[in-house]
């Protein structure tokens, strides 16, 4: 007889006792006696008592948590995954534990913490302190759709010190991931709001002061040619007072486009203000800016717009000269376009 029995006490408690009892026989064969030992394992039986709670707690929070609680061992198989798994990637736990790392990671988190594995690896051989691991990882979920999640992991140890396993917990970030990638597209949005033109979506006068110098600071450090085009379409009131408004903005967005397509990707074209536009040209003298100019010229003139028909743009076009200011610059530039205005318009005027 073999059992742990539980055994009352003079003051009226109990012990819990491991009870082993043998039947003793006589010489002819016959029952003789009962030979017991009763051993006192009642503190035994409290650690063992304790632990059953204490795992039964565990295991209740593992269970019943949102976030998803695994076990991992140094050869990266998963020994423990809670079911709440299957709210988050849509495999049951079974299912899960079966994968690998390549079918629960996207390649980008399989990087990320393949290259922690051999950190940790590497500082359990060198009997170095290891880190835990946080980090953001992309799951692949049953539907093959992905989900973001935030992961601590946390290496834990035996009383020894042996390295047991991988202890983690990954929680369902998708929102705020998705929050945060809207946030990025508004600022993308915004960004393209501050620095282009709502009618023609080509750089606003702001952009094109920031742009204009940025290029003279280069060309003042390298002595590069510079020149600057003014572009201002002719009699455009009447357009928008035969035709009206409306049509009047069609002409601008048609014009601007007309014009980009002559230009390289590294110039600078913008609206300086109503039907004003100016070209940054580096790399270019004022012979080639003039020349540009007169292409651009006909370009505009030489094919009617729709509704508008015919449609001319006077240009006044200057070099920049040593270390001179935006502010002359462009005064020069200007009184080359007022001179071809003067000129009788549909016409460029070089400085
Ligand atoms: P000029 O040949 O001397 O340049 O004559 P112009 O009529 O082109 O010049 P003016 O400066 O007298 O008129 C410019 C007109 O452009 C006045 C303004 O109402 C119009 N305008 C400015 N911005 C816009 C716009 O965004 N859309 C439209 N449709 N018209 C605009
Ligand atoms: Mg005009
Ligand atoms: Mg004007």
């Amino acid at each position: 007889f073999h059992a742990e029995l539980e055994e009352y006490c003079k003051d009226g408690s109990t012990i819990w006792t491991d009870v082993k009892a043998t039947c003793i026989d006589n010489k002819e064969g016959n029952f003789l006696e009962i030979v017991g030992i009763t051993r006192d394992v009642t503190i035994q039986h409290q650690l063992r008592e304790e632990l059953r709670i204490s795992e039964e707690r565990y295991r209740l929070l593992a269970e019943n948590a949102r976030d998803v609680i695994w076990t991992m061992e140094l050869d990266g198989n998963i020994s423990y995954v809670s079911p709440s798994i299957q709210l988050l990637r849509g495999f049951t736990p079974e299912e899960a534990m079966q994968q690998t790392l390549q079918e629960i990671l996207t390649p980008e988190s399989q990087q990320l913490s393949q290259s922690y594995f051999l950190q940790l690896h590497a500082d359990l051989q060198a009997g170095q302190v290891t880190q835990p691991f946080r980090g953001e990882l992309e799951y692949y979920c049953r539907d093959g759709s992905t989900i973001w999640t935030e992961v601590l992991a946390l290496p834990t140890f035996d009383r020894q010190g042996q390295f047991q396993k991988l202890l983690g917990v990954s929680r369902d970030i998708s929102e705020r991931k998705s929050y945060e990638q809207q946030l990025t597209a508004v600022n993308q949005q915004l960004q393209a709001l501050a620095t282009t033109d709502a009618l023609t979506g080509i750089w606003n006068r702001r952009h094109l002061e920031t742009i204009i110098q940025q290029a003279m600071g280069h060309s003042d450090r390298y002595g590069e040619a510079l020149s600057l085009i003014i572009v201002d379409v002719d009699y455009f009131k009447h357009i928008n007072d035969h035709f009206g408004h409306p049509v009047g903005d069609q002409v601008l967005i048609a014009f601007s486009q007309r014009i980009r397509k002559q230009l390289r990707s590294s110039d600078g074209f913008g609206r300086w203000g109503g039907e004003e536009f100016l070209i940054l040209l580096d790399h270019t003298d004022a012979q080639k800016a003039r020349a540009l100019a007169g292409n651009l010229r006909q370009v505009i003139a030489g094919r009617p717009f729709s509704v508008a028909g015919t449609v001319t743009a006077s240009f006044g076009v200057a070099q920049r000269r040593e270390q001179e200011s935006f502010v002359d610059w462009l005064q020069r530039v200007d009184n080359c376009l007022y001179a071809a205005k003067k000129a009788g318009r549909n016409c460029v005027v070089g400085d």
